[in-house]
């Protein structure tokens, strides 16, 4: 359904448009969180959403929007992607990060990068400026350098909540999802519908903390953590990777809506709350199909979404179920 925008050159008819974005989910649990805590998100998931729903408020790509708003979600401690990121069990950083176009089905990935400020800046620049679709480690930080790309010092991805988190992971043995204790920290995620019909995804992270280094995660691989298609739908997951990759989660949503003519609200619950469940798999996603409806479910205790579609005053934020 057409709808009319004001934009800077006065008033035009466009399609709808729509945003969702994550920031990860877990263990989130409101006795965990105080007013302040939850306000920090809130204000996060507000900046980073209205940043792409300006994106495709002013006729910008869906590519454009998801890149930005992931790279912003990047630039904020509070998130495990990018400045945020949790720390392996060698107290180190490893990143990974994907982006894929519906239009074209082209895509870009990196994973296992310790010095770039923004892996979801190189996977797009991976996707554009190369043959091919995945880079890893030394030989992906050499590209990024070559393309201008300044690395940056282990400091910056410093954070203290996150080394006390290693040092608990440590203590108990064991890997742990961003969410599952109660520091609330998570991988971030961005899909979107823009004004020509276009959709777009765009997931980034840290990871696990205590993850082995060399893991690499759902989040870069294509299918599994990050999937778009403009006949059907754009995904970004979030959870514990493992199980994602194994469901393929993000490309059977969009199965399930190309193959068996689901809904995507339908699709989206079935990937999550059956073929992952039944895994043992926990966490969300989000998606937005090409009419600009938009799912976010989880099966964990909270996810950090938010979401912006054409029709609506102001994002809609939320943390818990309801
Ligand atoms: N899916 C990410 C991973 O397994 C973690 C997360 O979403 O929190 O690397």
């Amino acid at each position: 359904m057409p709808c009319r925008i004001s934009s800077r050159q006065g008033f035009f008819f466009m399609k709808k448009i729509s945003i969702a974005i994550h920031g990860g989910a877990g263990t989130i649990l409101r006795s965990n969180m105080t007013q302040e805590i939850e306000q920090n998100y809130v204000r996060s998931l507000n900046d980073a959403v209205t940043s792409g729903w300006n994106v495709l408020t002013d006729g910008g790509s869906a590519l454009d929007a998801v890149t930005e708003t992931v790279r912003s979600l990047e630039d904020d401690p509070l998130f495990n992607a990018g400045r945020g990121s949790v720390f392996t069990s060698d107290a180190t950083h490893e990143m990974d990060a994907a982006v894929m176009d519906g239009l074209t089905k082209n895509a870009g990935a990196v994973s296992l990068v310790s010095k770039v400020r923004n892996p979801v800046l190189l996977a797009r620049l991976i996707m554009e400026n190369t043959d091919h679709i995945f880079l890893c480690g030394a030989a992906a930080e050499k590209f990024a350098e070559e393309h201008g790309i300044v690395p940056e010092s282990d400091e910056y991805f410093f954070t203290q909540a996150r080394f006390d988190q290693l040092q608990k992971a440590k203590s108990k043995a064991g890997i742990i999802l961003d969410h599952s204790d109660d520091k609330q920290l998570g991988t971030v995620g961005a899909v979107a519908l823009d004004s020509n019909g276009n959709l777009a995804a765009a997931t980034s992270t840290g990871g696990m903390t205590n993850k082995w280094p060399g893991r690499v995660g759902d989040s870069a691989i294509i299918g599994a953590g990050t999937y778009a298609d403009n006949d059907t739908c754009a995904v970004s997951c979030t959870g514990h990777g493992e199980y994602f990759m194994r469901a393929v989660t993000a490309y059977e949503v969009s199965a399930l809506m190309k193959l068996k003519g689901l809904s995507l609200e339908g699709s989206a619950w079935f990937a999550i709350h059956e073929s992952l469940a039944k895994l043992g798999g926990k966490g969300g996603l989000i998606a937005v199909d090409r009419l600009g409806n938009v799912a976010m479910p989880f099966n964990s205790e909270g996810m950090y979404r938010a979401c912006f579609t054409s029709g609506m005053d102001e994002p809609l934020i939320a943390i818990f179920e309801n």
